[in-house]
């Protein structure tokens, strides 16, 4: 997607504090964090949202969940962590790629909505 910023940041056309990166996953650090650890994991190929899930390109979003943990473990999130996708404008999803919050290092806030 030509006009996609994310799609610019994994290509590099937008710098981007890199945190991971591998043949199908990128993942960086939050421009605006909301918590000391705020990362960013997504699929190299272009998916708008969780809507864009299907069973030909699911694979990539079980290997995100195998590449979190990961990424969790490297910044120290011991005490855990929250994982968050927002899906349209209801759930105040502002860049239309696919992504996967990673947020941590402190007491989260549980208010859900
Ligand atoms: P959403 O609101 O769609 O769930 O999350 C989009 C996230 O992308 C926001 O947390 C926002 O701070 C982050 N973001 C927006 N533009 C950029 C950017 O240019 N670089 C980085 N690293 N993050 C960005
Ligand atoms: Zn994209």
């Amino acid at each position: 997607m030509s006009d996609c910023l994310f799609c610019k940041i994994i290509a590099g056309e937008i710098p981007s504090t890199r945190v991971y990166e591998d043949e199908t996953v990128f993942a960086f650090r939050d421009i605006n964090p909301q918590a000391p650890t705020h990362v960013l994991v997504v699929p190299k190929a272009h998916i708008a949202d969780c809507n864009g899930v299907s069973a030909e390109n699911s694979a990539v979003v079980a290997h995100i969940f195998e590449v979190i943990p990961k990424i969790a473990a490297a910044e120290g999130l011991i005490n855990g962590y929250r994982v968050v996708s927002n899906c349209g404008s209801d759930a105040g999803q502002t860049v239309q790629h696919l992504h996967f919050h990673i947020l941590g290092g402190k007491v989260l806030n549980l208010e859900m909505a």
